[in-house]
C-alpha cells in the first residue's frame, strides 16, 4: 500500500512551494517586486507539476479518488492563489498609458510656429523665436 508514501511525497512538496514564502519572513533577504515575481511564476509551475503528477498517480491506482479529490483540489486552490497574485504583480507593474516617453522621442516643436526643431538649437530656424 503506497498510499502513506503518495501522501507525504505531495505534502512534501506543497512544504518545498510554501518553503520561499516562510525563508523570507526571516528578514535575511530583501524582497524585491521582480524576484516576487519570478517566485510566483517558480511555485506555479510547481504548483501544475504537482498537479500532473497527482493525476499520474491517480490514473495509475496509486491513490484513492477520495484523497485524489482532496489533494486536488488544495493544488488547485494554491495554483489559482498563485495566479491571483502574479495578475495582482503585473497590474501593478505595467507601464501607465504615458505620453511624455514617444513624444521625447519625436524631438522638438517651435513653441510660436510649430516646426519642428533640433535637439540643440536655441533659436527656431523658421522663425527665429527664443527656445529655452
Ligand atoms: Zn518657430
Amino acid at each position: 500500500m503506497m498510499l502513506g508514501f503518495e501522501i507525504i511525497l505531495v505534502v512534501g512538496v506543497i512544504t518545498a512551494i510554501g518553503y520561499p514564502l516562510f525563508r523570507s519572513s526571516d528578514g535575511e533577504t530583501a524582497i524585491e517586486e521582480g524576484d516576487e515575481y519570478h517566485k510566483l511564476l517558480y511555485r506555479k509551475d510547481a504548483a501544475y507539476l504537482s498537479l500532473k503528477e497527482l493525476e499520474f498517480d491517480y490514473s495509475s491506482d496509486k491513490i484513492d479518488s477520495e484523497d485524489y479529490a482532496k489533494l486536488k483540489s488544495n493544488l488547485e486552490k494554491e495554483a489559482v492563489s498563485i495566479l491571483k497574485q502574479i495578475d495582482g504583480l503585473k497590474r501593478k507593474a505595467a507601464p501607465q498609458p504615458e505620453q511624455s516617453a514617444p513624444r521625447a522621442k519625436q524631438g522638438r516643436f517651435c513653441t510660436a510656429c510649430g516646426k519642428q526643431l533640433n535637439q540643440h538649437d536655441k533659436f527656431c530656424g523658421s522663425c527665429g523665436q527664443k527656445l529655452s
